[in-house]
């Protein structure tokens, strides 16, 4: 039997973890300059950045999507610093009715970032508000109740919204197409992600080789937050087992234990594919299916175990549901079956030997 996982405390969920909150803070890049990888987003959103200040307005609504942890809330805070203006930060299921909308909008000052977070989560009724909002910078608001109710139009000042979300698709088309500016932020190579880790480890004065930031890197899922949560408990490691040094032994030994291996999967990722692989031939088999199977709602596995599988050349989304690809069996140690020779597949496998 494969036993179910439980995802919301894993270490290599790209989700915000408490113990994340303080060692975040520090290790934010301030400028676009400090801001690594992202190389198309960032050379953009400089151009964009540089014309608005130039006419001396406020910057387009910018819509960055991608999955969680890969510096979302880190480009708000750059752009809002570049453009030399105030940012104020709240999410989707945080503003429940249009007043509390209201509230935050009527309270920005000219040429404000508003950063929604999980921008697909806004209510309708909210959602209502904001169009108008984005568009004639105004707000409709309803005095009173019944006959005598009436719509009052309250002027706002030019601001930008920053809106990020995991799922651009789960976007209403309204919203969507209020947004001057659509980036996608992808997935971290080891190459950056090695320079993250180096760049932290910097910052947070802990010693790590280039081999040990390179080995931790590889293992990160592509993703700055899990590099940085990993570097944390790979410190500990490096004090008790060793001088305290981050080495590429001391990466592979702290993460051997921490279950998370030379590919960066950790315990979930793996249940996940053997699921496929054991339970259902390999595939395809239908998300919801694959998610009641392994306990998890459907959501955890597309926004955080799928991007970092299909990366890898592990899983296969195709229109009947998730196969698991040959170097997912190759990876896991089971024999091929016949027939499961999938061409651009295999061309992923020569790549890698
Ligand atoms: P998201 O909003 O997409 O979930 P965050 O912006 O909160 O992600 O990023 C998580 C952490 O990863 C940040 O605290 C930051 O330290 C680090 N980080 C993200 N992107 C980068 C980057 N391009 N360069 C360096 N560090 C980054």
């Amino acid at each position: 039997m494969i036993e179910t996982g439980d995802f919301s405390n894993r270490i290599v969920s790209a989700e915000l973890m408490e113990e994340d909150t303080a060692i975040e803070k520090g290790l934010r890049p301030l400028s676009l300059a400090e801001y690594i990888g992202q190389d198309k987003v960032k050379e953009n959103m400089a151009i964009y950045i540089e014309a608005a200040k130039r006419r001396e307005g406020a910057l387009d609504h910018v819509l960055l999507y991608g999955p969680p942890g890969l510096g979302k809330t880190t480009l708000s805070a750059i752009i809002a610093k570049e453009m030399g203006v105030n940012l104020r930060i709240t999410t989707g299921p945080a503003i429940e009715r249009a007043g509390d909308l209201a509230a935050i909008l009527t309270n920005l000052s000219p040429g404000d970032v508003l950063f929604i977070d999980e921008i697909h989560r806004l209510n309708r009724a909210v959602e209502e508000i904001l169009y108008p909002a984005l568009e004639d910078h105004a707000i409709d608001i309803i005095v009173g109740k019944g006959p005598s109710a009436r719509s009052l139009r309250v002027e706002l000042p030019e601001f930008t919204l920053v809106g990020a979300t995991t799922r651009a698709g789960q976007l209403s088309a309204p919203l969507r197409d209020r947004f001057g500016i659509v980036q996608r932020l992808e997935l971290y190579s080891p190459e950056q992600l090695s320079e993250i880790v180096l760049r932290s480890s910097r910052i947070l004065g802990i010693p790590c080789t280039a081999e040990g930031a390179m080995e931790l890197a590889r293992r990160s899922r592509g993703t700055p937050r899990i590099a940085n949560r990993l570097l944390k408990r790979v410190r500990d490691f490096a004090d008790v087992l060793g001088n305290g040094e981050i080495t590429d032994i001391i990466t592979r030994t702290a993460l051997d234990r921490l279950e998370i291996d030379d590919k960066g999967l950790d315990n979930v990722d793996r249940r996940m594919l053997e699921m496929i692989i054991k339970g259902y031939g390999g595939g395809p088999v239908g998300l919801e299916t694959l998610a009641a199977a392994l306990g998890e709602e459907a959501i955890t596995l597309e926004d955080v175990c799928e991007p970092f599988l299909m990366q890898l050349g592990f899983l296969s989304r195709t229109p009947r549901g998730r196969c698991a690809t040959l170097l997912a069996y190759a990876h896991l140690g089971y024999p091929v079956p016949q027939g499961a020779v999938q061409p651009d597949q295999m061309t992923l496998l020569d790549d890698t030997e």
